[in-house]
């Protein structure tokens, strides 16, 4: 039925055309509904479309971070690497929106400016950065997890006459570093993967460090075509074994294994070694199943901390930049582990610098560099890495108004509440994906996005075979999952560092786990009660 107080009455708008918001048009189209994704970039892609700095790639395998729904798909794509870097990712999210004429139901370079949930028509009333006024019955939150860029202002940052860069906005167009002077402040994965590639050009490079990382090697190269042919002939059973697991990743040395079932507690020193070297061969993220109690476990934790401490003093030659570049005082996980090519190794380069920002802050920006406390640094390039207000920093920054006027903002301000990451209370018919409340950030969001998307759509289908128009979440139902979330989090050591997951690298950010820990197996246990038990704890209207 068409509604004349608007523009154009969608069944479902979707904010977002990365990974989640591309399977969310195709998901809710497969289902017979009217649906337009709006996205801000001017191109799909997402993450992968904005992150397009040097070195900028995926630490979960190209083979296990893409999409499962179509086998022709899975079968045909021919990935170049092992973990695949932001081009190829781009051009694959390309392919996705193009092989299923995805395209037509996206519009780019439009933001949401504005969310208005209408009682009495049971619609959202949308405003477009076009200026255009839309209604939909349904919105999807595709918004991102790690896509609001944390806001960090240097003093005079304006000052600045060289060239000023941030990587989560980096230019379409070539950067060249040659001959140049480079300053990157931050060294979180981002960093990680920028530092080395841009040390290959630049004729100096510092690196404004406030807190060490631990990185663990990538071991990128090209797919070995034998291993491609043996998940290829045997992907349906792989990806059963992803969406079983914790992670949603199950390869390590290129076999896939369940994570351990080990409680590092009940191994001896040898066995624990042996456990983490062999995790050290296949590199990237497979310390996260090395074993199960590692984050709950301080002793255990520490040892896998000195684990990675020896190998990088192995790494870096000079023993003062090695000290600075050692991660002493949080336990290994609790900031995302990052994976890295040659990024130790990169600092034996006389001409790579480590500056100690704890030690002598910076003060301010100045026309030809930055100045810290005790020194000035001449810079032609400053290249900002700071990280992002991650899971809720694109939802919040909206201006969404809820049942009752309420915002979004202000609902969420002591942290994120949601009912199983599918909906919040008093916000009726908006739905996230890869959202707070959801085990994405500790499992492989495409394949989350593939089981949260059809949770949605079913309980779509519901509502509209029972004739209800509204669907909300009853604020029992958001109690018992923030409850839950709690619950698995309380005793793990990730109040130990400043990372995102908590929010705790935003001043004045509540800390709260944002992300259900308790793994997706359990995740999907718990929705699929939910709906098996008639939608339990969320309220339907005619
Ligand atoms: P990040 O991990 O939050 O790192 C931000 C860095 O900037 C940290 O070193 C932080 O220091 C520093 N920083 C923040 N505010 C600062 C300030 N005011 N002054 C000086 N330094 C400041 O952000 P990220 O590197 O963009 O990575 C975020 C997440 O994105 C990762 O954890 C990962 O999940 C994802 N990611 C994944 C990949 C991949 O899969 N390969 C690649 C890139 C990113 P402190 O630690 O002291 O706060």
């Amino acid at each position: 039925m068409q509604n004349k107080d608007f523009n154009r009455n969608l069944d479902v708008a979707i904010i977002g055309a990365g990974f989640s918001g591309l399977y969310m048009v195709h998901s809710m189209r497969n289902r017979g509904l009217s649906v337009k994704s709006f996205e801000k970039g001017n191109g799909v892609g997402g993450t992968w479309y904005w992150n397009r700095y040097p070195g900028a790639g995926s630490d979960i395998e190209s083979l296990e971070y893409s999409y499962s729904f179509s086998e022709e798909l899975q079968q045909e794509w021919k990935w170049k690497e092992r973990y695949a870097s932001q081009p190829e990712l781009e051009a694959y999210l390309e392919h996705v929106a193009d092989r299923f004429d995805l395209n037509k139901d996206i519009e780019l370079n439009v933001s949401v400016d504005e969310m208005v949930w209408i009682q009495d028509q049971a619609r959202w009333k949308v405003t477009l950065s076009t200026g255009e006024v839309i209604s939909a019955r349904f919105m999807v939150m595709a918004t991102g997890l790690l896509s609001s860029p944390k806001k960090v202002e240097f003093e005079a940052s304006d000052e600045f006459k060289g060239e000023l860069y941030k990587t989560y906005d980096w230019p379409h167009e070539d950067v060249s570093f040659k001959g140049k002077k480079v300053g990157i402040i931050g060294t979180g994965s981002t960093a990680v993967q920028a530092i080395p590639i841009i040390a290959e050009t630049a004729d100096e490079l510092f690196v404004f460090q406030r807190t060490p990382n631990f990185s663990a090697p990538r071991n990128n190269g090209p797919l070995d075509p034998e291993y491609e042919n043996r998940v290829k002939a045997m992907y349906p059973e792989w990806r059963e074994m992803q969406k079983n697991s914790f992670g949603g990743y199950v390869s390590v040395n290129f076999q896939p294994m369940f994570p351990n079932p080990n409680a590092g507690a009940d191994m001896s020193d040898e066995q624990i070694l042996e456990e983490f070297e062999f995790r050290w061969k296949s590199g990237g993220l497979a310390f996260y199943t090395s074993f199960y109690d590692l984050l709950g476990n301080k002793e255990l934790n520490d040892k896998l901390g000195d684990f990675f401490r020896d190998k990088i003093r192995t790494k870096i030659k000079d023993p003062k930049k090695a000290e600075k570049l050692i991660p002493k005082d949080y336990p290994i996980l609790t900031k995302r582990l990052c994976a890295d090519t040659n990024y130790y190794e990169t600092f034996n380069n006389d001409y790579v610098h480590i500056v100690d920002i704890k030690e002598d802050p910076i003060i301010r920006f100045i026309e030809n560099g930055i100045q810290t406390q005790n020194n000035t640094y001449e810079l032609d390039q400053i290249i900002i890495a700071t990280g992002f207000d991650a899971i809720t920093g694109a939802m919040v920054n909206l201006n969404i108004k809820g049942a009752d006027g309420k915002t979004l903002s202000e609902e969420w301000l002591q942290g994120p509440r949601t009912n199983a990451g599918l909906m919040t209370n008093g916000f009726p018919n908006m739905f996230f994906v890869n959202g707070p409340g959801s085990c994405t950030g500790f499992f492989n969001p495409v394949l989350n996005v593939e089981y949260q998307g059809e949770w949605i759509g079913d309980l779509i289908d519901h509502m509209r075979n029972n004739d209800h128009s509204i669907v909300d979440s009853d604020v029992s139902g958001d109690d018992t999952w923030s409850e839950k979330m709690a619950e698995v989090a309380r005793d793990t050591l990730f109040w130990g560092s400043n990372n995102w997951y908590i929010g705790a690298n935003i001043d004045g950010k509540a800390q709260v786990m944002q992300l259900y820990l308790g793994g997706f197996p359990a995740y999907k246990e718990y929705t699929k009660e939910l709906a098996d038990q008639n939608y339990r704890s969320f309220n339907f209207l005619n």
